[in-house]
């Protein structure tokens, strides 16, 4: 029997700070593919809440060590980074149909970058449909719970951030 290449998959998104959402999308990913590359997009001229390095930490802290889970960062056009990691699909969530075109803008053109790489949509679950970093981290801010979509330590590292001091 021949034997199998590796697959590999990297998942980008900012984690700004990562949520249940992404989590979930994370460990369905390592039911289809051998490896995955949990990249951290970003970008020098916009300041997150978090920086590059505390999302490092944060992932880091909550992905523990899974061995198949390899954790990064990078700037520039994503099929570069997959060019450079080996990874030939690329996992992206969809939630709402507004996450439908900007998704299928960019898959088609990352498609015309690098034809060799595959963009791999994974329907959002039904729990975390309305989940997104920026929409957690304004519920933060103005005192909703968000225990049910964070992991506890984020949201310990959330609450610091917003609220510094107590
Ligand atoms: P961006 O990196 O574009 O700022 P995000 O980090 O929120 O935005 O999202 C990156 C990727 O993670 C996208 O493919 C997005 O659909 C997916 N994602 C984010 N939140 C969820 C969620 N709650 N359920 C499923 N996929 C999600």
């Amino acid at each position: 029997m021949s034997e199998r290449r590796e697959r590999i998959a990297l998942f980008p998104a900012s984690f700004d700070p990562v949520t249940n959402g992404h989590l979930d999308i994370i460990h369905r990913s390592l039911k289809v593919f051998d490896r995955l590359i949990v990249a951290i997009a970003h970008n020098v001229a916009k300041a997150g809440t978090f920086s590059v390095e505390e999302r490092l930490e944060i992932l880091g802290a909550v992905l523990g060590n899974e061995d198949r889970i390899e954790i990064t960062a990078f700037e520039g056009l994503l099929v570069e980074f997959c060019r450079h990691t080996g990874a030939e699909t690329v996992i992206r969530g969809l939630r709402a149909m507004s996450d439908y075109e900007y998704e299928f803008e960019m898959a088609l053109m990352n498609k015309h970058l690098n034809p060799d790489v595959e963009t791999v949509f994974m329907m959002a679950s039904q729990e975390y449909l309305y989940v997104s970093s920026s929409r957690l981290k304004e519920l933060v801010r103005f005192g909703g719970e968000v225990t049910d979509f964070l992991p506890p330590l984020v949201e310990k590292r959330l609450r610091e951030k917003l609220h510094p001091g107590g």
